[in-house]
């Protein structure tokens, strides 16, 4: 039977739980067991795509096609293994079943409430599908004293009795902070949130504090005291210059030890740290750097392109570089400013995106690239956004266009059903905002010998999708005359899935989104190939 490990939060959030989890899971799999990571977010939204990227941050989208918490990023990447669906949820799934099932008469009459309903609804997301693994670590969003949070924390509390103290742990984490003026550090926050917990009916086994400054034996000693928690289970997590620091600097503090220790599992074999000291290494301390510019609407919140900002230091990473990134908010970005702030510049990405706003900005930066040959990579929206860019400067049509931005352009981009009138590849209903865009793994074919299936090294690939609007094949022979190729294609071949210019050293767009299956300790091919070329073009500069 699989052991359960929960994860809570307390005193503020962002303390990094979901970092600490995939450590924990990257630390515990490469002992050798089988690990998997479940995030369970407790507020109203059925799920974080129709959130905007502001409030939550980047939409992380899973192979089978989930629009979920950035969190599960964090697993995937750390734990190289793919989520799935029943790896998020969130209390608006949990209703939304709930409420369908009583439509349909299904609690027979009973009052449908939060216990034993909803109570049981989060205990059943909580062990589907999980035989076969060693260990299931559940994170719980939030911080502990939240409303939204209470039914999930008695959700946890309850499948821990259900199953005996002896399968289940409880992981707390809380801010230890540094006071400057009295220069102490202040164990009574973590008192407070513990009593909190307490309250609830959950005794943690294992407090993590986060802290400025490692924390002193006496600190540990009151926390042990007054939390009622074994001093080697006080386990510090001080901050990390990066992240990749962080699974070496949980095995020094032997969190996964204890673990073990508290299930009473004898270790397999001690955890690989090689490679996270490698990647923090080029991280920190490579001479070599290249300037990538990241040209995006909400550059100014710091989750908002996390799985690009990560892939890109992967790419880093396989060439030995240190990759600095450039985030420029391209809703400020004059056209008379783009000279000026792409000039030095080794590299232009266009991550994906929705809307008119920005757009401007983003096309003129498309066009320096692709005139001063600055190694240019479009996600998604940037792909689009290139065709347009083309469309307008090469093909002379001036009011190229996509029907997202403007329902009056000449649509290079548009809704599939605006030209395949068969409907065989109509989208959802568009009255339904969530969940209806093509969304997870679809296949592409690559052109022989196009640079991408060179990057590849693959005529077939499968990458993961989120989008609505498609590139309007009507014009592809036009493209074509003038030196754009496309490069890659859906199995039907109706679908655009990768361009690329062969008059230039580095230009590719993709209508996936190749960052999510990036891995520190696996770098995506398209990454590893873009920063290649930033830095030659670096070297040559
Ligand atoms: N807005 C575009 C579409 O829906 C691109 C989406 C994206 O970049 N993820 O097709």
């Amino acid at each position: 039977m699989a052991r359960y490990i929960f994860v809570t939060g307390g005193v503020v959030s962002s303390l990094g739980k979901g970092l600490s989890s995939a450590s924990l899971a990257y630390l515990l799999k490469s002992r050798g067991y089988k690990v998997k990571i479940r995030k369970l977010d407790p507020y109203l939204n059925i799920d974080p795509g129709t959130m905007n990227p502001f409030q939550h941050g980047e939409v992380f989208v899973t192979e089978d096609g989930a629009e979920t918490d950035l969190d599960l990023g964090h697993y995937e990447r750390f734990t190289d293994t793919n989520s799935s669906i029943l790896d998020n949820i969130t209390t608006g799934k949990i209703y939304s079943k709930i409420l369908d099932k009583e439509r349909s008469g299904k609690y027979l009459g009973n009052t449908v409430q939060v216990i034993p309903h909803v109570t049981n609804e989060i205990k059943n997301f909580i062990k589907n599908k999980t035989s076969g693994f060693d260990f299931i670590i559940c994170e719980i969003g939030g911080t502990v004293g939240d409303i939204e949070s209470l039914p999930f924390l008695e959700a946890i509390r309850q499948f821990s009795n259900d199953i005996g103290k002896k399968n289940s742990l409880f992981i707390h984490l809380t801010l230890v902070p540094y006071i400057k003026s009295s220069d102490e550090i202040k164990t009574k926050p973590t008192q407070h949130s513990v009593k909190e917990l307490r309250s609830l009916g959950i005794q943690p086994d294992i407090i993590i504090c986060r802290s400025e400054l490692p924390l002193p034996k006496d600190q540990r000693k009151k926390i042990s005291l007054f939390c009622n928690v074994d001093i080697d289970n006080v386990i510090e997590t001080v901050d990390v210059k990066t992240i990749y620091e962080a699974p070496i600097s949980f095995f020094k503090e032997k969190l996964d030890k204890q673990v073990l220790k508290y299930f009473k599992i004898k270790s397999k074999k001690l955890p690989n740290l090689k490679p996270w000291f490698k990647i923090s290494n080029t991280v920190l301390k490579s001479k070599n750097e290249v300037n990538i510019s990241v040209i995006g609407k909400y550059v100014d919140f710091k989750d908002a392109y996390k799985s690009i900002d990560e892939a890109l230091v992967h790419g880093g990473v396989a060439n030995n570089v240190r990759v600095r990134l450039n985030k420029i908010d391209s809703e400020k970005l004059g056209l008379s400013q783009i000279k000026d702030k792409l000039s030095n510049t080794s590299g232009i990405l266009i991550p994906g995106g929705f809307g008119k706003r920005g757009t401007e900005g983003k096309i003129e930066s498309i066009k320096f690239a692709r005139i001063q040959k600055i190694p240019f990579f479009g996600i998604c929206f940037g792909m689009q956004l290139s065709l347009i860019e083309f469309a307008r400067n090469i093909l002379k049509i001036q009011n190229a266009g996509s029907t997202e931005i403007n329902k009056k352009c000449t649509p290079i981009i548009g809704l599939i059903e605006e030209w395949y009138k068969d409907g065989i590849l109509k989208k959802g209903d568009l009255k339904k905002i969530g969940g209806t865009m093509r969304l997870g793994k679809y296949e592409c074919n690559l052109l022989e010998k196009s640079l991408i299936q060179t990057i590849y090294k693959s005529s077939r690939i499968s990458e993961r999708h989120r989008h609505r609007y498609e590139v309007n094949v009507n014009f592809r022979k036009k493209f074509e005359k003038k030196g754009l190729i496309f490069s890659g294609m859906s199995n039907n071949n109706k679908l655009t899935e990768t361009i690329e210019l062969n008059s230039h050293p580095w230009f590719i767009g993709v209508q996936f989104h190749p960052e999510f299956k990036s891995r520190p300790l696996n770098p995506h091919p398209l990454f590893a190939s873009f920063i290649k070329a930033a830095k030659n073009k670096t070297l040559n500069d």
